[in-house]
Parts: C-alpha cells; structure tokens; sequence
C-alpha cells in the first residue's frame, strides 16, 4: 500500500499536468482569503466543488504518502553551535548561519523562528550559543529544537560588546569555507564572546556604580579582537610572519622594522625598499605575545592610541589582503570608538 502511494507521489510530482489542479487551487485560495489562511479552509472552500473531492484526495495522498517518505528517510542529529548570521526566508522563517565543532560552518533553516510565538526563537538569537537538534534537509538541514546554552546577556546589552561579537562573527564568516571541521576556530570563538560578554558585565556594573568605562577598559577589548584576527588568520593557514623577515628570512631585531600584508608580515630594515608601513619595536613586541600566548595569560598592557592604530592597521591589512575587500564591521567599529 506504502509502495503504491510512493509510486502515486513520484508519478504526480513528476507531471506537471497532474499537479496543475491543486496548484491552481492554492493560488486561488491564497489570493483570495487571508494571508494566514489555515490549509484545512483549503479544503473546506474549494472554488470548483466538481473537481474539489478528486482534488482533495489527491491532496491527502500527497500529504501522507510524503510524510511517510520523509520519516524513512529523515534523520537527525544533535549539536552544539554558535549563531552567526540569519537571512529572513519567506514569511515566518530564517537561514541562520551556524558555526559547530565538528561540522564546520553550515546553513539552517529553523522554520518559524519569525512568529512571535516561536518557542525556538529566543534560543537562536545572534552569537547565542545553543544546544540544537537538526533534521537532515534535502538542501540545508532543518533545526527541529534549540535549547540555549549560553546567550551572553551581558554582551547583548552593551552595543560596544556586541559589534565587537558581530565583528567576529563577521570574521568567521568570511574566512572559514562551509562543511568544514574547525574546532579550534570555534574555541576560540566562544572563548572571545565569553571574555567580551564578562567584559560587558563588569562595564555594566561600573556604570551602575556611576565609574564611567575607562580607556583602558576599551584598549583591552580592542585588543581582544587583535588577538582573535591573530588567531584566526594562524588557524586557517595565513599565520603572520613575525620573527623573522618575511623576504630574506633574517631574524628580526628590536628595532625598527617594517610591514607588508601581501608578503604576510614583518620585513627587516634591509627589506625597507618592500614596507607598506614601518612597525615599531613595541608593535612588533605586542604583536608576537598575542601570537603566542593564551589570552588569559596577556599581560594587561597600556597602550597609547598610536601604538594601538599601529597594530591595528598591520592586521587590517593582512585580512584585507586576504579577503580582498574590507570587513563590513570596521567602519562601525572606527564609529564607536570615535564616539567613545
Ligand atoms: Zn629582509
């Protein structure tokens, strides 16, 4: 009886013709009656009643016969993943990108997620950190439940933080291709958004206590994402090059040096011919640390703003270059900082 129907399935979703009657009816229904029109007044109001009841069964038959199909075929899995994007689909639902630890970064549909009473919604918000359940999909998997693990409240409230959080979600984006294995780029990932969400709630707390956000409280978050872009680039195989000329491989000295994104970092002064931009001892110092220690282990440097926009203009251009275009978040960012 399953086989039959199956066949019945395959035969009908294969000619157009046969398809034609209910699609016509749909329209017409959709057209005609409200937008959120249950599919059952579908049924109940056809506007041909002659062809309505051979229609209808059609209708049933499709309906269970592809239910039954899905079920054979479906199946699911379970995992941990971070919200990085989410493009609207049709009315109700989204596209959300994820990244995981063990399947890399993918594309989702968590249908629904619009309505206001989606009760998955809350879990799927952008940088949240969930617990999800994920059909497999014809074309992108579908997530049947989330459950939040983290959704980094602090962080979210503080619009600082959280341009600091898309930008690096932005990052990921565009740096980490799609169906790939990279735990150590989702490491590091919730590593930042936990650090930038205590961050956020240790300014919020300032504030409430009337201690308005130092400069130094800033610095250390801008330094954070240099530490992340150092990373990150080092993950995917773009690591700067830092102790040694990137041109005539000589061990770099503590003196002035020089920098160049298209031949991936610092250059001696021998190379000075090849500069973009000269770097500074200091630069050269702070950018060696953050390439080589855990970020709980940073010293808690003060740096002035020049050093700062020296470092800073170093790594922008080695993603730059690697991207071939600018990041969307860095204007927002320089805004921020501007205002600050
Ligand atoms: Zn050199």
């Amino acid at each position: 009886m399953v086989e039959h129907f199956l066949a019945k399935e395959d035969v009908a979703g294969s000619n157009p013709v046969s398809r034609s009657p209910l699609w016509r009816r749909r329209q017409v229904v959709r057209h005609g009656s409200a937008k959120a029109a249950p599919a059952v007044r579908v049924r109940s109001s056809p506007p041909n009643k002659r062809r309505g009841s051979a229609a209808s069964l059609f209708f049933f038959t499709a309906i269970f016969s592809g239910q039954y199909h899905q079920m054979r075929e479906q199946r699911s899995y379970s995992t941990e993943a971070i919200i990085l994007k989410h493009t609207d689909l049709g009315e109700a639902d989204r596209i959300l990108t994820l990244l995981t630890p063990y399947k890399g970064k993918m594309r989702v549909v968590a249908k629904g997620s619009r309505r206001p009473i989606s009760k998955k919604a809350g879990h799927l918000e952008l940088l949240c950190h969930s617990q999800l359940q994920v059909a497999v999909g014809r074309n992108l998997d579908i997530v049947t439940q989330a459950q939040s693990i983290e959704n980094f409240f602090a962080l979210r409230n503080e619009l600082w933080h959280m341009t600091c959080g898309f930008y690096l979600a932005e990052l990921i984006d565009r740096f980490i291709e799609d169906d790939t294995e990279h735990q150590d780029v989702y490491r590091l990932l919730l590593g930042s958004l936990k650090v930038l969400d205590l961050d956020a709630e240790a300014a919020q707390k300032r504030r409430a206590e009337g201690i308005t956000p130092s400069e130094y409280d800033r610095d250390r978050t801008r330094l954070l994402l240099r530490y992340f872009e150092m990373y990150l680039l080092s993950f995917v195989g773009y690591e700067p090059v830092l102790r040694s000329c990137a041109h005539c491989k000589t061990e770099l000295k503590a003196e002035e040096n020089g920098f160049t994104p298209t031949l991936g970092g610092a250059l001696c002064p021998n190379c000075s011919h090849l500069w973009s931009q000269a770097l500074s001892v200091n630069a050269l110092k702070v950018m060696r640390i953050l390439q080589r220690t855990e970020w709980a282990q940073i010293p808690a440097f003060r740096l002035d703003a020049r050093l700062h926009a020296e470092i800073e203009s170093a790594m922008h251009g080695l993603l730059r270059f690697h991207l071939e275009r600018d990041l969307k978040s860095w204007s927002f960012l320089d805004m921020l900082s501007v205002q600050r």
